[in-house]
């Protein structure tokens, strides 16, 4: 009743499961995937699934980016076999996950994931209370498995063997025409897996794909959905989309969808403090630019940046308060670090490696005494000079440090001298290195200073 209410009011229509059991298939002269574009490795797990007899694809994104002549980033591989047969098949095959089993099969450095075809209907699996699918490893056809799937140009299969490719939904269609199209009833599909709002938004911004109306129309709506899910997987889901190559792109859909307010406090902090705006447009399309070069990217660097003015607000307000400069420093990332991860699930290792980068910044403005040599020793310089440059480039901090900077890790023994010689432009560093230490001196009382660290600075 109350679907059928909403389905009137979105003006969607249902579709048929069964418009599909049978696949269109399609060879080599038809889809023109290039074969060299593939990972010989998935190749490699499908035929040793072939030759004990199962059937085996690759499957999902990868015939979708060959489809669209772009190497695939990583191969999903869907047979009929179930994990504990696949896992007996290889050497190195693990069996993760909970919500659905897959196999991760290790090949060299590669690793292949390997689901067991899903069956068709998702009623009788367990669900929370807004009907959000909480486990489901009921084994199917293949056809079923392809209902499974949320966008028709997702729910593609390809044999290397025959080099055909097996359409049970219009992808090769939707593909042609750059259409992104949810499989079944998109307001039903989101609600058994909120995460597919993210999904549609971040296939739209990376393919460049208009979203067809019907899996449009729900999307601001169902919104609210999103806070269900528990904040690991959601994690995950920002992480693809900051990593797609289009993070700027995805952010902005996220935006025209509706989907950026009050969801996800990170997005709420990016997308809404105007102070920050260049500094984090700098930093996405960074990088962006990096991963269309295939660099690789941190998540720590990508997180550190998108919070980074956040961390500057809070840093001036405990300096204003009459705390010193690094512990300010440290209590204001403590802080961003709190909010964030109570809701992101942002994981230790990620959190350190911001604290880090944070925590060298004005290190980099102390360019005097040993400091500088010390700091070319930090683990991390790269990752931190970086980021100055960013701060430069943004018009945050004068850029006459970064070229300081530049110089100085190029300059050999000598130069590095003359740079040290150099006096800053304003004389800046200088200045508050005395103004702080006469301040400590004060706030510790007289004769307690004997030119400590500050003096060797
Ligand atoms: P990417 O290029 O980001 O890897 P992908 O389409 O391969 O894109 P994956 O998350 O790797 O995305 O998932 C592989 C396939 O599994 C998808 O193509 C889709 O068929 C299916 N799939 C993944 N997540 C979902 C989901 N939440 N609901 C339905 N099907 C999904
Ligand atoms: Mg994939």
């Amino acid at each position: 009743m109350i679907k059928k209410l909403i389905r009137r009011i979105l003006g969607t229509k249902e579709q048929p499961a069964s418009a599909a059991n049978e696949p269109t298939v399609l060879g080599a002269k038809e889809h023109a995937i290039d074969p060299r574009m593939l990972s010989p490795n998935a190749v490699k797990v499908t035929k040793t699934l072939q030759d004990a007899g199962f059937k085996a694809f690759i499957v999902g994104g990868a015939v979708r980016d060959l489809l669209l002549g772009v190497k695939p980033k990583d191969f999903d591989v869907a047979t009929d076999a179930t994990p504990e047969q696949v896992k007996r098949l290889f050497r190195r095959a693990f069996i993760i996950g909970k919500r659905f089993q897959i196999v991760h099969v290790m090949m060299g450095q590669e690793q292949i994931e390997v689901t067991t075809f899903r069956g068709a209907s998702s009623d009788g699996a367990p669900k929370d209370v807004h009907g959000r699918v909480l486990r489901d490893n009921t084994f199917g056809e293949q056809h079923e498995d392809a209902v499974r799937r949320d966008f028709t140009v997702n729910a593609m299969y390809y044999d290397p063997a025959t080099q055909s490719v097996l359409d049970y939904h219009g992808g090769v269609a939707d593909i042609r025409s750059k259409t992104l199209r949810m499989i079944g009833a998109p307001e039903a599909r989101y609600r058994e897996d909120p995460v597919r709002l993210l999904r549609v938004v971040r296939f739209a911004a990376k393919l460049g794909f208009t979203i067809e109306p019907a899996t449009r129309a729900p999307i601001a709506v169902m919104a609210p959905l999103i806070n269900n899910v528990p904040a690991a997987r959601v994690f995950d889901e920002m992480l693809k989309l900051l990593m797609s190559g289009q993070a700027l792109a995805c952010l902005q859909q996220l935006r025209k969808q509706g989907l950026h307010h009050g969801l996800l406090p990170l997005l709420d902090v990016v997308l809404e403090q105007p102070l920050g705006e260049k500094f984090v447009t700098l930093a996405l399309n960074n990088t962006d630019q990096r991963i269309k070069q295939g660099k690789p990217v941190s998540p720590g660097f990508l997180f550190a940046s998108l919070l980074w003015h956040q961390v500057l607000e809070k840093w001036t307000a405990y300096q204003t308060a009459g705390e010193y400069p690094i512990p300010a420093l440290h209590l204001a990332a403590d802080e961003v670090l709190d909010a964030q991860t109570e809701k992101l699930a942002l994981q230790r290792k990620i959190a350190s490696d911001m604290r880090d980068l944070w925590a060298m910044q004005p290190r980099f403005e102390r360019r005097i005494g040993k400091s500088p040599y010390k700091l070319l020793e930090h683990p991390r310089l790269r990752a931190g000079y970086d980021f100055l440059l960013l701060r430069c480039e943004s018009g945050e901090i004068d850029r006459e440090i970064g070229d300081w900077w530049t110089a100085f890790m190029e300059a050999d023994g000598a130069g590095r001298e003359a740079l040290l010689a150099q006096k800053p432009k304003d004389g800046g560093e200088a200045a508050a290195a005395k103004k702080r230490s006469r301040r400590r001196r004060s706030r510790r009382g007289p004769g307690k200073d004997a030119g400590g660290a500050e003096g060797a600075a």
